[in-house]
């Protein structure tokens, strides 16, 4: 099987300051990760917009047409536009804005070329010592989905809910299994799955298996979302590949640390190259290891 890496890209190189930036500084960003040897990327939207805040500007408000430069210098770069990280629901408004603002990155992911919408579930922390709150969060989050489901359908895409660090696996796969809908699969996010009290990786892929559609690498040492590339932090990732190969995962591996320390600009180039290159081939050693022990295992 073909192993495709792939990075997340702007929000972590790129600071556009307004609209008028952003083709070209897309532009440049798939340059340089297609020469860090990356094959695929994905366009992290949600992160752009933390970014482009003191400009007050959303990026999905620009018309798709805006990117054709992006994915013509992606399409040359060699590189596949993977997927398009959406941004955050919140609990704290009607479902129906939550959607629009779904909507609208979904338009800009079609444009783009992209396959695959990351998807995050509502923002806020979730307190489900009642039955009542825990009612509450499903209705809102499956009233989201089911219309970007649907939606994505409508233009080729598949959606891939992520877990995040302060929901429970319960409640991220309960979401998923409720919503039962065929566009509709998991990212596993290595980082995020290592701060919670139930993580076990080798089961919890086993459990995801076919539905397990794409992943996010990067780790931490089990107290703060670090984002350090791979194979940074407490991680056993040796065990990670390993169930990923087991399960016959076919998805990309995606990179998706910080790698300037402190997570803002400004930041150091040359280190920031050197990191994104040794966690690619970081990558690449853990997923041709996992293959090889496997087929000694087989072999023997
Ligand atoms: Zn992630």
């Amino acid at each position: 099987m073909p192993v495709t890496i792939g990075n997340v890209q702007v929000g972590e190189r790129s600071y556009p300051r307004s609209t008028a930036d952003i083709p070209h500084v897309v532009v440049d960003a798939v340059e340089y990760l297609a020469q860090c040897g990356f094959r695929a990327i994905e366009y992290n939207v949600g992160g752009w917009r933390a970014w482009l805040r003191g400009g007050k500007v959303d990026l999905w408000a620009i018309a798709p047409d805006r990117w054709l430069p992006v994915a013509q210098a992606a399409a040359s770069a060699g590189l596949t536009a993977s997927s398009c990280h959406s941004v955050d629901s919140s609990r704290g408004r009607p479902p129906a804005e939550s959607v629009a603002e779904h909507l609208r990155v979904l338009d800009l992911a079609a444009a783009l070329g992209s396959r695959v919408v990351v998807m995050h579930l509502a923002a806020e922390p979730t307190d489900f010592t009642t039955r009542q709150r825990l009612d509450a969060a499903l209705q809102f989050d499956l009233a989201v989905l089911e219309a970007v489901a649907e939606a994505a359908v409508a233009r080729s895409l598949r959606l891939v809910v992520e877990n995040l660090p302060q929901y429970s696996l319960r409640y991220w796969t309960l979401v998923v299994e409720r919503l039962d809908h065929p566009a509709v699969g998991y990212v596993l996010d290595t980082g995020h799955l290592h701060l919670r009290p139930e993580a076990d990786f080798a089961k919890i892929i086993r459990q995801l298996g076919p539905r397990l559609w794409h992943v996010h690498l990067h780790g931490n040492h089990g107290l703060r979302d670090e984002h350090l590339p791979v194979p940074g932090g407490t991680i056993r990732w040796p065990e990670v590949f390993a169930a990923l190969h087991e399960v016959g995962y076919e998805g990309l591996y995606l990179q998706e640390s910080n790698v300037h320390p402190s997570g803002e600009p400004p930041y150091d180039p040359p280190t920031e190259r050197r990191l994104l290159e040794e966690s690619r081939r970081e990558i690449e050693r853990l997923t041709q290891q996992a293959a090889d022990r496997a087929a000694r295992r087989q072999a023997g």
